[in-house]
């Protein structure tokens, strides 16, 4: 079983994938929490390269390859492994997000995105797609101030992004389930509990 999160900055994405490992691994489950960009030794770099604050001037295109580089690394070295043994992968972000932040947030073509990406993780897609849908103005806020490259982007960019997850969410309904990421943390959890327990293996 393969479920990711997905949503824009400081919607809670890595509280609620870390609750849901846990919910998960309290009920016997082999779980792998893991995390895009930078969950391999390679993604690492790579993530250190994308996030730099100095990197102003990385070209659209390049960022696209280098996030879907850091999938490949990811899937091979680290899902597709966990998922063969039979573990349940929870990943903090995955294709999503390049199809919002690049494709939306960068305005290049979301065909040649998903091309890229589908290449990349060899057509691998997750059973569940959380989706913590989060006003940025709110997202932000709770970062205490822009940290990284991406972060520090305009609030229009961040729109863009929200707008794209939302869509994606709309045209899959049965993968994705959207949750409110205004609601307080225990309230999500238990919704985002409510849907996985409905595709739970026994
Ligand atoms: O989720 P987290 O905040 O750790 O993600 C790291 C950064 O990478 C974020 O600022 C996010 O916006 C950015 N990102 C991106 N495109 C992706 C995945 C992440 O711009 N495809
Ligand atoms: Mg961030």
């Amino acid at each position: 079983l393969f479920v990711a999160f997905e949503g824009g900055e400081g919607s809670g994405k890595t509280t609620q994938s870390r609750l849901l490992a846990i919910w998960l691994r309290d009920q016997g489950y082999d779980v792998v929490q893991t995390r895009e960009p930078g969950s391999t030794k390679v993604g690492m770099r790579l993530r250190a390269i994308l996030l730099d604050a100095a990197e102003k001037g990385l070209s659209a295109r390049s960022e696209a390859l280098l996030y879907a580089a850091d999938r490949a690394e990811h899937v091979e070295k680290v899902i597709r492994p966990a998922l063969q043994r039979g573990a349940i992968v929870v990943t903090d972000r995955y294709v999503d997000s390049s199809l919002a932040y690049q494709g939306a947030g960068r305005e290049l073509d979301p065909e040649d995105v998903s091309k890229v990406n589908a290449w990349a993780t060899g057509g691998l897609v997750p059973h569940l797609t959380v989706l913590i849908d989060t006003p940025p103005e709110i997202g932000l806020t709770r970062l205490g101030g822009a940290a990284d490259r991406i972060e520090a982007e305009p609030l229009a960019f961040h729109e863009r992004v929200r707008k794209e997850f939302r869509a994606l969410a709309a045209a899959a309904p049965d993968r994705y389930v959207v949750v409110d990421g205004t609601l307080p943390s225990d309230q999500l959890s238990r919704a985002i509990q409510d849907r996985v327990r409905e595709i739970l293996p026994d």
